[in-house]
C-alpha cells in the first residue's frame, strides 16, 4: 500500500484557483490521469491530470521543461495516446511524477508562470478511454448485490457455496468499454417473456445500468508467475468508476452455464479520470471477514489487508430523465452505497486472477461487480432497487422508474473524505440510453 506524504497534506492548496476551497472533486491531494484533447480538435489525444477545472497537459508540462530525472521519464510517457506505457512503469515511477505534479501546482510554485500556457479547461477538452485495456474481467465482491439478485432467482438459496471462498468472475468484452459522455442505442437481444415457450428477438425492456469501481492494472506479471496477495497493490494503477450497462432480460435466459453474455457486452462506461492508488492512501480502511464466515485461503489473507485493505469510497448513482432534462431538473440520487462494503479486496481479487499463473498485462481492467451496501437505498443497480421490476421507484418530478427508459442519463459520482485529509472524487461518468436503432 501507498504510503501517506507531503503530497497528501490537507493544507496544500494550488495556484489554480478552482481546486481550492473543497467543492473541486480535483485538489491538488488528486492529480487524477486521463487522456483527453480539445473538443471537436483534430488534435492528438495525450495524458493529463486534472486540476480543479481544469487539465495540466503532460506533454506540453513536460516539454516546458519542469519535470527532471524519473518524473520526465514518467511524463514522457504520458504523451502517448493511452497511459499503457506509464502505467507500466510502476510505483516508483507514478509517485516521482506525483510528487513533482504536487510540488508544481501547488501554490507558490516557481513553475507557476511557465505551467500556466499548458492547462486546458475540461470545458473544453473531450476523453478518450484513457489505456489500451486488452482484457477485461468482471468480479461480482459485493455479497449483498449477490444475496439480493440470487434472492430474486432462487428464493430457497440465494448465495451460492462458492460465494464466500471464491472472488467470483469471468471474462468480459473490452471493444465496448466507451468513456462517460456517450450514448447507447438499447440493444436488441433473446427474450423469453413470462409464460411463454420460445424467446423472441427484440429491444430490451429490463435495461439497468451497474455501479462498479474499475481497477487498472499498472504492471502486469509474467503467464506461470501468481502475483502474491501483499504485492498485489504495487501492480495496480489506479481506481475509476464503471458502469456496466445490464439488459436483465437478456440476462435472465442466457446466463446458465456460462454466465453473462451478450446481457453485458453491448457497453460499459469509464469515467474519464484514473484515481492513482497514491492517492487513495488516506482513505484506506481495515478489512474485515465476519468472524462466523469462512476466513480466506491463505494465498488471499494478509497482515495488511486487514489494517487497510477496504478503501472507503463513497459511491452515489443519480438519474436524469428526459424529461427532467428539459425542465431544467439536476439528477436525482437513487442509491448512495461505499465501496468498503465490498466482500473482497481490489488486492484479492488480483492474487486470485493470477494464482493460476493467468498473466495480467499493463491496462486491463478488473471490474468489481456491482457495489450493493447492507440497505436498500444503498443497492447498485435498478434490479435491486425496483425488486426485479415489482416495485417502483420514484423520482422527483412524479416519474417512477422499474427499468431505464429511452433518454434516461445515469450518472455516478465517487468520493473520500475523512477528518484530516482533503476531500478527493472521481468526476462524473456519466451515459444516456438512447432508443433502440430501426431493425
Ligand atoms: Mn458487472
Amino acid at each position: 500500500m501507498a504510503e501517506l506524504n507531503e503530497t497528501h497534506d490537507p493544507a496544500l492548496s494550488s495556484w489554480v484557483d478552482s481546486a481550492n476551497g473543497g467543492a473541486s472533486d480535483f485538489p491538488v491531494q488528486n492529480l487524477p490521469f486521463g487522456v483527453f484533447r480539445r473538443l471537436g480538435s483534430q488534435e492528438a489525444w495525450r495524458g493529463g491530470v486534472a486540476i480543479g477545472d481544469q487539465i495540466l497537459d503532460l506533454g506540453a508540462a513536460h516539454a516546458a521543461g519542469v519535470f527532471s530525472a524519473e518524473s520526465a521519464r514518467a511524463a514522457a510517457a504520458c504523451t502517448q495516446t493511452s497511459l499503457n506505457a506509464y502505467m507500466a512503469m510502476g510505483p516508483a515511477a507514478w509517485s516521482a511524477l506525483r510528487l513533482a505534479l504536487s510540488r508544481a501546482l501547488r501554490k507558490g510554485s516557481a513553475q507557476t508562470e511557465r505551467l500556466r500556457g499548458c492547462l486546458v479547461a475540461q470545458a473544453q477538452a473531450e476523453y478518450a478511454v484513457p489505456a489500451r485495456i486488452g482484457d477485461y474481467t468482471d468480479f461480482y465482491t459485493s455479497i449483498h448485490h449477490a444475496t439480493s439478485v440470487g434472492r430474486l432467482y432462487r428464493p430457497d438459496h440465494p448465495l451460492l457455496p462458492n460465494y464466500k471462498w471464491v472472488p467470483i468472475g469471468y471474462h468480459g468484452r473490452a471493444s465496448s468499454i466507451g468513456v462517460s459522455g456517450l450514448g447507447y442505442a438499447r440493444p436488441r437481444g433473446q427474450i423469453l417473456r413470462a409464460g411463454a415457450t420460445a424467446p423472441e428477438l427484440a429491444p430490451s425492456e429490463r435495461m439497468d445500468y451497474e455501479l462498479e469501481i474499475a481497477v487498472f492494472i499498472g504492471r502486469g506479471n509474467e503467464l506461470g508467475r501468481p502475483i502474491p496477495v501483499a504485492q498485489a497493490e504495487s501492480h495496480v494503477f489506479g481506481l475509476a468508476l464503471f458502469n456496466d450497462w445490464s439488459a436483465r432480460d437478456f440476462q435472465s435466459w442466457e446466463y446458465q452455464p456460462l454466465g453473462p453474455f451478450l446481457s453485458k457486452n453491448f457497453a460499459s462506461t469509464l469515467s474519464p479520470w484514473i484515481v492513482t492508488m497514491e492517492a487513495l492512501a488516506p482513505y484506506r480502511k481495515a478489512w474485515t471477514r465476519p468472524p462466523e464466515d469462512p476466513q480466506p485461503l491463505p494465498y488471499l489473507d494478509a497482515p495488511g489487508l486487514r489494517e487497510t485493505g477496504a478503501i472507503d469510497i463513497e459511491l452515489e448513482v443519480l438519474l436524469q430523465t428526459r424529461r427532467m432534462r428539459e425542465a431544467g431538473l439536476a439528477p436525482a440520487r437513487v442509491s448512495l452505497g461505499n465501496f468498503a462494503d465490498s466482500y473482497w479486496t481490489v488486492s484479492q481479487l488480483v492474487a486470485h486472477h493470477t494464482v493460476n499463473g493467468c498473466n495480467l498485462q499493463s491496462g486491463d481492467l478488473l471490474g468489481s461487480g456491482t457495489q450493493s451496501g447492507p440497505l436498500p437505498q444503498q443497492a447498485g443497480s435498478l434490479l435491486e432497487l425496483s425488486r426485479n421490476g415489482q416495485q417502483a421507484i420514484s423520482l422527483p418530478d412524479g416519474q417512477t422508474r422499474r427499468f431505464l427508459e429511452d433518454g434516461d442519463a445515469v450518472f455516478m459520482r465517487g468520493w473520500c473524505s475523512r477528518p484530516g485529509a482533503a476531500r478527493i472524487g472521481f468526476g462524473d461518468c456519466v451515459g444516456t440510453l438512447l432508443p433502440a436503432d430501426p431493425s
